[in-house]
């Protein structure tokens, strides 16, 4: 059977960001660690780590796109649930062999070069689940996407703490890649 590591993340499809926070950041207490346009979804989407998961609030950016089809259709509510796996084309093939319906057979690259593949919801039991498998490359994706974020969070004049800042220049400036590739560590800005 595949073998699931944790729950990746769980996406919750939104009319509007700041009215969604309201209740997710103010009543629930969760953490906002930043929002982001995702354009290769067509969509904004706000991150709020959970533990090891993460609550991605996901409001379509355009009326074209698959998410902004879901809204009309169905209204605000959870849109996927993202789960992390060791080695994705070994799951898809158990899953193939036991007649599941894939939306992906091959893995796609994601956002931020995760390998990703969805199920279809008509063999979950109405869910549209998604596999996620790590690669490689996406630790340097995701922090050359986070220091431009960290400078983009400064130029508009939000807060992020100088020490994080600080870390992801050092990185960025002394041989981060080669630190990266070594020790797998990655500072907490620049998950997503
Ligand atoms: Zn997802």
């Amino acid at each position: 059977m595949p073998h699931i590591k944790r729950i990746d993340h769980i996406a919750i499809v939104v009319e509007d960001i700041d009215q969604a926070l309201r209740f997710w950041r103010d009543a629930l207490g969760l953490e906002l660690h930043h929002v982001e346009d995702v354009p290769d979804q067509m969509s904004v989407v706000a991150f709020l780590p959970t533990g090891e998961s993460e609550v991605e609030l996901v409001k379509p950016a355009t009326e074209d796109s698959g998410v902004a089809r879901y809204l009309k259709k169905h209204g605000p509510g959870v849109h996927h649930i993202c789960f992390e796996v060791d080695d994705i084309e070994d799951c898809l093939q158990q899953l193939m062999d036991r007649g599941i319906n894939l939306i992906n057979e091959q893995p796609i690259i994601g956002t931020g070069g995760k390998k990703i593949a969805f199920i279809h919801p008509e063999s979950t039991h109405g869910v549209l689940i998604e596999m996620y498998q790590l690669t490689e490359e996406e630790p340097l994706i995701r922090l050359e996407r986070a220091s431009s974020l960290a400078e983009r969070v400064v130029a508009g004049g939000m807060i992020m703490s100088a020490a994080a800042l600080a870390f992801l220049r050092a990185l960025r400036n002394d041989g981060g890649r080669k630190k990266l590739e070594n020790g797998g560590f990655l500072p907490d800005e620049a998950r997503n």
